[in-house]
């Protein structure tokens, strides 16, 4: 469904901030992609959504398709009528509307009034604590209420692709867990694929069916997400389990 071959691209002409990422995500499928802060996991996902172009960003080689379609100069309200929905990592509410107003905004692309009701009426089958919420503005709502409106809000626009940048950042644990026990429904249930950005490797792998690695602009480890788990750099790194115990050593291929 996602293919991006080889991309390279720069902030400001000078800041190479990928340098070589090549990722699939298929049909319905949960992929994660895990790094290091500044390994390009956001720009990866600015690059998918034409988002790039607003930050002095260009992309410089390699290829964005999906399904049919050639993505990289495309805007991002045409990326989501292509089928592409971004739950950004500061959520970006609208802080003075309501939790309705904000799902409403969520489908603008979407003419159809008895549509966009449908598709209100799942955010709330997905997120029942939101339903009881709906006339509360959304700056009054918990860090953890507001991930859950910044993901229906994505789930407005009936996206083929979700791409979720660190959604349990800053979350409890239990939000956290109730989040990803949502995402796991949302591509369970309505057969939406997933690209996932992670810094908790541990849920990551957890909910994922598959992992990529990136390290300074690049993938650089692909598997499936038992096979990362074993992975000895992945363990040491990614998962803190030193599998080197004569010398300490954290650090493997
Ligand atoms: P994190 O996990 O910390 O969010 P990341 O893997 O998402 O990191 P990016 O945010 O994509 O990494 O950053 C990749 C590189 O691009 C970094 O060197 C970063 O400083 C740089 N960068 C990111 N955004 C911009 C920007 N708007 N302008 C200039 N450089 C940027």
């Amino acid at each position: 469904m996602l293919h991006v071959q080889g991309l390279k691209c720069a902030y400001s002409n000078v800041i190479r901030a990928l340098d070589g990422v090549s990722i699939e995500v298929g049909q319905s499928a949960i992929v994660g992609l895990l790094g290091p802060n500044g390994a390009g996991k956001t720009t990866t996902l600015r690059c998918i959504t034409g988002e790039m172009a607003f930050l002095n960003g260009k992309i410089l080689e390699g290829t964005i398709r999906f399904n049919d379609m050639y993505l990289g100069t495309t805007l991002p309200f045409e990326v989501i009528q292509h089928g592409i929905s971004l739950v950004p990592e500061d959520r970006k509410l609208f802080i003075d509307m309501t939790v309705e107003e904000n799902l409403i905004m969520g489908s603008y692309t979407i003419r159809d009034k008895k549509t966009v009701r449908l598709r209100q009426e799942k955010v709330f089958e997905y997120f029942p604590v939101l339903g009881g919420l709906r006339n509360r503005l959304a700056g009054y709502l918990s860090g953890g209420e507001q991930q859950m409106l910044a993901i229906g809000r994505a789930l407005m626009s009936d996206p083929q692709l979700l791409l979720l940048d660190e959604p349990s950042t800053g979350l409890a644990p239990m939000n956290a867990a109730t989040i990803f026990q949502v995402i796991a429904k949302i591509r369970a249930e309505d057969g939406v694929s997933i690209l996932l950005v992670e810094q908790n490797a541990v849920r990551a792998l957890k909910v994922a069916d598959s992992c990529y690695i990136l390290e300074n602009g690049r993938s650089v480890l692909h598997g499936s997400s038992d096979q990362l788990r074993e992975n000895p750099k992945v363990k040491d790194i990614y998962l803190g389990i030193s599998t080197d115990s004569q010398s300490g050593s954290v650090l493997e291929g």
